[in-house]
C-alpha cells in the first residue's frame, strides 16, 4: 500500500511556517467570534488576504493569479487552514463553478472573471435547490424566457449558501418546458446585484447561515450564459460530480472520501473530549478517564472517526455523515449535561464544542446531497444496480401493467 510518505525538506518546511504564520495573523479570535455570530463561512478580510498570496487559486501561475504551489504545497495549505476551523464554504463553491466557467463561459466574460476571483473580488455560489426539492436539481422550475440578447428570469431558489457574500449565482433555470426535465435547462451566472434579485437569510439549527433568493423579471444578458441553450444539464455535470465523486486526484494525497473535512472536525471534538475525561473531577475525586467505560466509548469514538474517514468515494460521504451524527450524540451522552452548554454559556466546555458539533452534524446528512442520494450514487455507479423505480413512476406503471 502506497501511504505517500512526504519528506518535509527545508523548504517544504518554511511553507509550512509560512503558513501557520498567515494564519495566525488572519484567522484570528475575531474571525471565529464573526463566524458564530453570523454561520457565513466567509471572511471577507481573509478571502482577500488568500488572493493577494496567491492562495485562492494556489496551483496557478503567478500570471493567472496564483502562487505556482505543487500539490504537497497545496494539500499543506488546505489542511492548515482546515485545521485552524478557517470559514471556507465560499471559498469551496468558488473554486467549484469557476471550472465550469473557465470551460463554458464568452472567452471575455472568463478572461475578466478569472483574475478577479483569484484576487478574492469575485466570487460564486450555487443556485440549483428549489423550495420544491432540491435533491432532484433537472426538475428546476425557475424560468429564463429569451428576448433577443437578454434573459429575464422568473422564480425562487432555496438553500443558495454563500448568496450575501458573492457576486454571481451559477443559476440553473428552466428554458424549455416542453422538453425532457434533463434537456430543458440552461446555465447562467446570475450578477447577484440585478434590479429584481432578492437575498433573506434562513440560519439552520447547525448556525449556519444560508439565503432563499427570488428572482423577479431579472433581466441578464446572454453574455452571462454558460454552455448552450437547453444545454445546462451537461454544463452542471461538471461542479455536481465534483462534489458527489470528488476533485479526482489520485494522487495518494487527497481525501478518499467525500466529506473528510467534516471528519477531521470530529477528530477534534474526540480529542477535546480527551481532554476533558482528563481535567474534569467526579464527586468522589476520580477523573472519568480514570473509568474503563469512559476509555472504551472514547477510543470507540475515535476509532469510528477513523474508520469514517478510511472510507472512500461517495461511500466515505454516508460515513462520515452517519459517524458525525452518531459520535456527538454519544460524546453529549458520556460527558452529561454540560456539553449541551454552548459557547459562551456559563459552565460551558471547550469552548462549547460538543454543543455545536450536535448541531451541526444533522446539517451534514442533507447538504450536497442527502446521505439517501448518496446511497442511489452507490448502488448506481458504483455497485452498478438498476435506477431505482419509485411508487407512482410510469416504469413500475408498465412492469406492473405487462
Ligand atoms: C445548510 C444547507 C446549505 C445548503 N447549501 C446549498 C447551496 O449552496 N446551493 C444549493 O443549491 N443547495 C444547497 N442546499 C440544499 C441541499 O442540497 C438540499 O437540501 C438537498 O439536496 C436535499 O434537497 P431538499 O432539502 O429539497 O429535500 P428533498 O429533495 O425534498 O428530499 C426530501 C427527503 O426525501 C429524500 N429523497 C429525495 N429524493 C430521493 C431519492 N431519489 N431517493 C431516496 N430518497 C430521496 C431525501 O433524502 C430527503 O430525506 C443546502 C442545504 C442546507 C440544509
Amino acid at each position: 500500500m502506497d501511504f505517500s510518505r512526504i519528506e518535509v525538506d527545508d523548504d517544504l518546511a518554511a511553507f509550512v511556517a509560512e503558513v501557520r504564520d498567515f494564519i495566525a495573523t488572519h484567522v484570528t479570535e475575531e474571525v471565529h467570534e464573526e463566524e458564530r455570530r453570523t454561520g457565513g463561512s466567509f471572511n471577507l478580510a481573509l478571502h482577500k488576504a488568500l488572493g493577494a498570496k496567491g492562495w485562492i487559486l494556489p496551483r496557478r501561475p503567478p500570471e493567472q493569479g496564483g502562487a505556482g504551489l505543487d500539490r504537497v504545497r497545496e494539500r499543506v495549505l488546505e489542511l492548515e487552514m482546515e485545521r485552524a476551523g478557517a470559514p471556507d464554504i465560499t471559498l469551496g463553491t468558488t473554486r467549484l463553478v469557476l471550472t465550469a466557467v473557465e470551460k463554458y463561459a464568452a472567452p471575455d466574460l472568463a478572461a475578466e472573471l478569472v483574475p478577479k476571483v483569484a484576487r478574492g473580488d469575485v466570487r460564486f455560489c450555487l443556485g440549483y435547490s428549489e423550495p420544491d426539492g432540491g435533491s432532484d436539481i433537472a426538475a428546476a422550475r425557475t424560468r429564463a424566457v429569451r428576448d433577443g440578447d437578454q434573459w429575464t428570469i422568473n422564480g425562487q431558489k432555496i438553500f443558495t449558501t454563500g448568496a450575501q457574500n458573492c457576486q454571481y449565482t451559477f443559476l440553473i433555470t428552466r428554458t424549455d418546458p416542453d422538453l425532457p426535465k434533463h434537456k430543458g435547462l440552461t446555465m447562467f451566472l446570475v450578477p447577484l446585484d440585478s434590479p429584481g434579485v432578492e437575498i433573506g437569510p434562513i440560519h439552520t439549527v447547525g448556525g449556519e447561515r444560508t439565503n432563499v433568493v427570488y428572482y423577479g423579471d431579472v433581466c441578464v444578458s446572454d453574455r452571462y450564459r454558460l454552455g448552450p441553450v437547453n444545454g445546462g444539464w451537461g454544463v452542471l455535470r461538471g461542479p455536481l460530480d465534483e462534489e458527489h465523486f470528488g476533485a479526482g486526484h489520485d494522487d495518494g494525497l487527497s481525501d478518499l472520501g467525500i466529506g473528510s473535512s467534516w471528519a477531521r472536525r470530529q477528530e477534534r471534538d474526540v480529542r477535546a473530549a480527551v481532554r476533558w475525561a482528563r481535567t474534569a473531577r467526579r464527586p468522589d475525586g476520580s477523573r472519568p478517564i480514570d473509568d474503563p467505560r469512559v476509555r472504551a466509548r472514547l477510543g470507540q469514538a475515535a476509532l469510528d472517526v477513523e474508520a469514517s474517514l478510511a472510507t472512500p468515494g461517495p461511500m466515505g460521504r454516508v460515513r462520515v455523515s452517519e459517524t458525525m451524527i452518531e459520535v456527538a450524540a454519544g460524546l453529549v451522552d458520556l460527558i452529561g449535561p454540560e456539553a449541551l452548554l454552548p459557547h459562551g454559556a456559563d459552565g460551558c466546555l471547550e469552548d462549547g464544542a460538543f454543543d455545536y458539533a450536535h448541531r451541526f452534524a444533522q446539517g451534514t446528512a442533507i447538504y450536497g446531497g442527502t446521505t439517501e442520494v448518496f446511497r442511489n450514487i452507490i448502488a448506481q455507479h458504483v455497485l452498478g444496480l438498476p435506477r431505482p423505480v419509485y411508487p407512482g413512476s410510469r416504469k413500475l406503471a408498465d412492469s406492473r401493467g405487462s
